[in-house]
């Protein structure tokens, strides 16, 4: 039998109804108690890491559960987390960047209604999550939720309500769970290297969705409390510049002050590419600009995070960012 820890760290899944509505309350323990057919998967070790509803969650909180996946890398098999929904996607993106290369599964899943309601889902997802980190041929960050598995860079909360709560973006899932059985969609040799743990990350980076007739003054007012800038902008990418306020010299205020914007879209599929119109192309060539392409602004967002504390050099944060970290960035050939 594998030996799998169990991380607890709050969510829907742990709440409690009070007064105020939800609240996670209950405890790693309460947790395993109500998946009494664990026992016979796998052997599980519990840690209560934080108890949050995934809105509080912070960077600083993925460096701590960074942390404890490495101080107890050695002696499990894989790795379970339970989280909130809310921001799990980001904390999959995160954990992908600050774990790589993990041959062990690290497993991501929560639920839509706490595991003390009738109709919850979190009974069979927290099996599944499991299930996936006692498998010998999944590996890395990912995503349990509904019966799938989803690459940890590719997750998004889509539905606010449903139990099918995540998508896997512009990428297919990599298995499908069900049963107590799982169908592999997609195999990939482990790493074969030691995992490589990163203990640094930057939050001052701001996400900021373009509306038509956005004044560009916003750009130069971000920029002294900002280190990075990601802009979903409209369909495959461009800025706009309207009679007297053009984006591009609020662009290149940051460039010159050595600070890296990434556009992106805020269409859901497919991503951007900059080149496609003048309004892209124009703001393309300016240094420090890059573009998300594939990625997902989760993935964006983590992915900056990690960067930042490893260059101020714009030409290596961009090899960085262009870099693919496990399907972050799908290319075409
Ligand atoms: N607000 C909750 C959270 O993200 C939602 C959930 O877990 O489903 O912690």
């Amino acid at each position: 039998m594998k030996n799998i820890l169990l991380i607890a760290t709050g969510g829907t899944i742990a709440s409690r109804p009070t007064a105020d509505g939800l609240l996670p309350q209950l405890l790693a323990g309460d947790i395993l108690r109500c998946v009494p057919s664990l026992a016979g998967l796998c052997h599980v070790d519990a840690l209560q890491l934080m108890n949050l509803d995934s809105t509080n969650i912070t960077p600083d909180c993925w460096l701590a559960i960074a942390r404890c996946i490495r101080e107890h890398y050695d002696d499990y098999d894989g790795f379970v987390l339970t989280h909130g929904t809310d921001t799990m996607a980001y904390t999959a993106a995160a954990l992908t960047y600050l774990v790589q290369s993990s041959a062990k599964p690290i497993v991501l899943t929560g639920a839509q209604k706490s595991i003390y309601s009738e109709d919850t889902d979190a009974r069979r997802n927290l099996f599944d999550a499991f299930l996936a980190a006692q498998d010998d041929a999944l590996f890395g960050v990912l995503l349990v939720f509904d019966g799938r598995v989803i690459a940890g860079t590719r997750a998004r909360k889509t539905r606010t309500k449903s139990m099918n709560a995540f998508s896997s973006i512009d990428y297919p899932d990599v298995a499908l769970l069900r049963e107590g059985r799982i169908l592999h969609y997609i195999r990939e040799d482990k790493p074969s290297c030691a995992p490589v743990f990163y203990d640094r990350l930057n939050p001052r980076v701001f996400v900021l969705r373009l509306i038509p007739g956005m004044n560009p003054d916003v750009l130069g007012l971000l920029l002294s409390r900002y280190d990075a800038l990601v802009i979903e902008s409209f369909g495959v990418g461009g800025l706009p510049c309207y009679e007297q306020e053009d984006f591009l010299c609020a662009v290149r205020a940051w460039s010159d002050a050595g600070k890296p914007i990434v556009i992106t879209t805020q269409v859901p599929h497919e991503g951007s590419d900059l080149y496609v119109y003048q309004v892209g192309a124009r703001v393309a060539g300016t240094p420090g600009v890059l573009q998300a392409q594939t990625m997902t602004v989760e993935a964006v967002v983590a992915k900056l995070m990690w960067i930042l504390p490893q260059t101020y050099d714009l030409s290596e944060i961009a090899a960085l960012f262009e870099a693919p970290v496990a399907h972050d960035l799908l290319l075409f050939s």
